[in-house]
């Protein structure tokens, strides 16, 4: 028997929230799939999706690369564009999209002698302070590449710092500055990560950039969105003790039984990507019932409280998040964010399904 940490990942459920990411703004989308698809294997998503995807957006041309030879043919945006000017050639010969988010990229692209002109997502700093031209280079930078041999189509772009922050007010200045430095160019814009298409009607685009949501996860946190989860991580219990009321178990003897307490042993640990921070109390399902994770979390190892789960035994099926238990929930007890969670999952089987035609 192998072991049993599975990372069990629905395509179909990717596809649904593609296609909920992409009616919530009516416009075009672009799957965010970087980092490996936030974990879950580019690949596999992009060909989940292949054929409908207005586009995919990475974060460079080594991940853009490994989805042209895998035989992706949709646009391909390098969400950082190139970091240096020997990487022209490549992106013109496998037909990608850049972000220009600095002067320094300006100068290199009009340096370079590329054998055809590249489509560029212009990206401005509206107040995030991360990346991206300053609004009073902006529209001069839009000008010269407008006018240069090395750049076709334009694209206008920027990023919320703030968007899964409903009462914070900064999306809004965000979309302001944004509005009033683009007035009357005629281009396409593209603002809305994941959180802003959930939440900001006002950042209501031609390009969408749905990350998150594509993997199930509600930046909002909210109930109601209509997404499924893709990525459901279980594994199985491996040893079961008793632990009387007064012993304290694992690491550090950071959980100390409150009352007599069965304690299950789940193979599954920080090095499969469970969060080492996640405290006690942190929602498990065992066998279909929820229950808390206990003590301290180890690198191959985890404790689940079976106290009220009887029938619990060696084998029983346990899941760390997925259907039952939102990744969310987990990330909140752990103090980080499901982005955090499923990128850092690791040595666990990956394994897909996908329900054709969903
Ligand atoms: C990662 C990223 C996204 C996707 O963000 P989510 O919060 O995952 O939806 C969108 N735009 C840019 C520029 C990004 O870097």
């Amino acid at each position: 028997m192998s072991r049993p940490a599975i990372a069990h990942i629905r395509l179909d459920a990717f596809r649904h929230n593609y296609r909920v990411a992409k009616q919530a703004h009516a416009g075009k989308a672009l799957a965010v799939i970087k980092a490996n698809a936030y974990g879950h294997g580019a690949v596999h998503c992009a060909k989940a999706i292949e054929g409908e995807a207005d586009g995919f957006a990475v974060a460079c041309l080594e991940e853009a690369l490994q989805l042209r030879e895998a035989g992706i043919p949709e646009p391909i945006l390098l969400l950082e564009g190139f970091f240096e000017a020997i990487e022209l050639p490549e992106i013109v010969a496998n037909d990608l999209w850049i972000v220009v988010h600095a002067q320094w990229q300006v100068e290199i692209l009009f340096a370079a002698k590329l054998a055809k002109p590249l489509h560029v997502w212009l990206k401005m700093d509206s107040g995030m302070h991360r990346v991206g031209l300053p609004p009073d280079e902006y529209v001069q930078a839009y000008e010269r590449l407008k006018n240069h041999k090395n750049v076709g189509k334009i694209v206008l772009m920027t990023h919320f710092a703030n968007a899964d922050n409903v009462s914070s007010n900064h999306t809004l200045q965000q979309i302001e500055t944004f509005q009033n430095t683009t007035q009357g160019l005629s281009a396409e814009i593209s603002l809305a990560n994941s959180a802003a298409i959930l939440g900001w009607k006002q950042a209501k685009c031609d390009w969408t950039r749905p990350g998150i949501m594509l993997y199930g996860a509600d930046p909002l946190m909210k109930a109601d969105a209509k997404l499924k989860p893709v990525m459901q991580l279980t594994s199985k219990i491996i040893s079961i003790s008793n632990v009387k009321q007064g012993e304290s178990i694992g690491y550090g003897s950071i959980f100390t039984a409150e009352r007599d307490t069965v304690v299950g042993v789940v193979a599954c640990g920080y090095a499969d990507g469970y969060p080492r921070s996640a405290v006690t109390g942190t929602p498990i399902a065992v066998d279909g019932k929820m229950t808390r994770l206990i003590g301290r979390v180890s690198m191959d190892m985890l404790f689940v409280d079976l106290t009220d789960i009887p029938n619990a035994t060696i084998g029983s099926q346990v899941e760390l998040w997925g259907n039952q238990v939102s990744a969310n929930a987990v990330a909140t007890s752990a103090g980080t964010i499901a982005y955090e969670l499923f990128c850092n999952v690791k040595r666990a089987h990956f394994q897909y399904f996908d329900a054709a035609n969903i």
